[in-house]
């Protein structure tokens, strides 16, 4: 049986051969399969990422499925945006993607949709009850092996016609990107220098996450040694993109976004974008200054998804490289996809990708600073903290409590996956940013 503290908020995921058993993950597939025929239908599409132990769970989440009586879409190794791809374009009514996304290679689980939307929250834990209960559905399910890369090839190559052809490093971190990338990169106008597309579930290169800056080192020499114009990366299971400029430096998630709302505003003047809560003042300043609606929203890529489609937002994003295009595309978050959408903006500027952000303010911030704090007291303490904040500055309260100060902001949140504090800061230069610092930390202790 698995235990129900791998049943979290977005995802089902722990160390495979410790938490995830065949036994269980056999009971899983029958809890989700269960799930979803009641909920949207039997035909389910299945994927799973280059892991060591993703056949080993494949094969008993399969046996569950079909005793269940899904009828089961198999399309193989795969990114993970490829498995969100081939719900919408076969109409599916439901997708599984077995992945350890941006996690130790020793982690495996489970990304879920019903329909289109994400499974996440409530949903998740309603399919541990179902398992505990056993309250399954029974038929005789089936199984078709599917290819999804062609199409996805196809359609993806269909949609770009850069204005020149641009040298790219592209580090795909031995994940899943790699294979579909290289087909995709010989349809396309782009000259690419191609690093650790060979997946291989031991990630001997370096871990698959670009939002670690030193994730990225190899990125950075190659794309100066080459003389390139930008370098990109991908976690896993290509669902986040990291991306350098021509000179090394690290572009965050933030400012990838900025890039394309200010692509896109220039064809739909007021249009909305949704970021989370840790994104940089300057990109709700930019996106305001240019008419656009900006909105900062709660941290979580599947609250941001359901965020987006009540908003009829063009574009949204997480610090993490998730980011979500409804503008030209199906509003799920694909690596792959926004790679394309960078190398469109930098060969139609002429320029390599620093000269996007010339010109603009510069602010300086810290990383995430994450602070181990017990589950049960995590949201009481920002809860209190807030309050203390909230008589002495404006407060935007969406997801924690992000205070704006004079020349920056301050953010402390709760963690919604993990027993941590969050605290992040931006300011106009390093005395400032040590002020506010100093300031959540003084409130943080008096209110523990
Ligand atoms: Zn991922």
């Amino acid at each position: 049986m698995l235990t129900q503290t791998i049943f979290r908020e977005y995802d089902i995921r722990g160390v495979a051969e410790r938490d995830l058993s065949s036994p269980g993950v056999e009971l899983l597939g029958q809890a989700i399969g269960s799930y979803l025929r009641r909920r949207t239908g039997p035909r389910i599409n299945l994927a799973r990422d280059c892991r060591l132990s993703g056949q080993r769970l494949h094969d008993a989440l399969l046996k569950g499925l079909l005793a269940a009586g899904c009828e089961v879409t198999d399309l193989g190794v795969v990114p993970t945006p490829l498995l969100y791809y081939s719900v919408y374009r076969f109409e599916a009514d439901g997708g599984i993607m077995i992945t350890g996304s941006h996690n130790p290679s020793d982690y495996n689980g489970f990304k879920m949709m019903a329909g289109k939307a994400a499974v996440y929250g409530q949903d998740i834990q309603d399919i541990y009850a179902l398992m505990q209960s056993r309250d399954f559905t029974a038929g005789h399910g089936s199984v078709t092996e599917t290819d999804i890369v062609t199409p996805y090839v196809d359609e993806i190559a269909s949609r770009f016609a850069f204005a020149r052809r641009v040298k790219v490093v592209f580090d795909g971190g031995n994940g899943t990107a790699g294979p579909t990338l290289h087909r995709l990169l010989e349809k396309l106008n782009v000259e690419p220098v191609e690093m650790y597309f060979e997946m291989d579930g031991n990630f001997p290169n370096h871990h698959p996450d670009p939002t670690v800056e030193e994730n990225l080192e190899h990125l950075k020499k190659a794309v100066q040694e080459t003389g390139a114009e930008l370098g990109l990366a991908f976690d896993g299971d290509s669902d986040r993109i990291g991306a350098v400029d021509e000179a090394g430096n690290v572009v965050w998630g933030d400012q990838l976004m900025l890039i394309f709302a200010r692509e896109i505003l220039s064809r739909k003047p007021g249009s909305t974008f949704i970021g989370e809560v840790k994104c940089s003042r300057l990109l709700y300043d930019e996106i305001t200054r240019l008419g656009g609606k900006a909105i900062m929203y709660k941290t979580g890529h599947s609250l941001i998804k359901t965020k987006m489609k009540q908003e009829h937002a063009e574009l949204a994003g997480e610090m993490s490289g998730h980011i979500f295009f409804a503008d030209r595309f199906y509003g799920f978050d694909d690596a792959l996809y926004a790679a394309c959408r960078l190398i469109e903006i930098v060969a139609a500027s002429g320029q390599p990708l620093s000269h996007q952000l010339a010109g603009l303010p510069r602010y300086i911030n810290t990383p995430e600073i994450r602070v181990d704090w017990a589950d049960e007291t995590k949201f009481g303490v920002v809860e209190r903290v807030k309050e203390h904040f909230r008589a002495l500055y404006p407060v935007n309260d969406v997801d924690g409590v992000r205070v704006s100060f004079p020349n920056g902001w301050g953010l402390l949140r709760a963690s919604n996956t993990q027993p941590v504090l969050v605290m992040r800061f931006e300011a106009e230069n390093e005395e400032q940013l040590a002020e506010y610092r100093s300031i959540f930390e003084s409130a943080l202790a008096a209110h523990r």
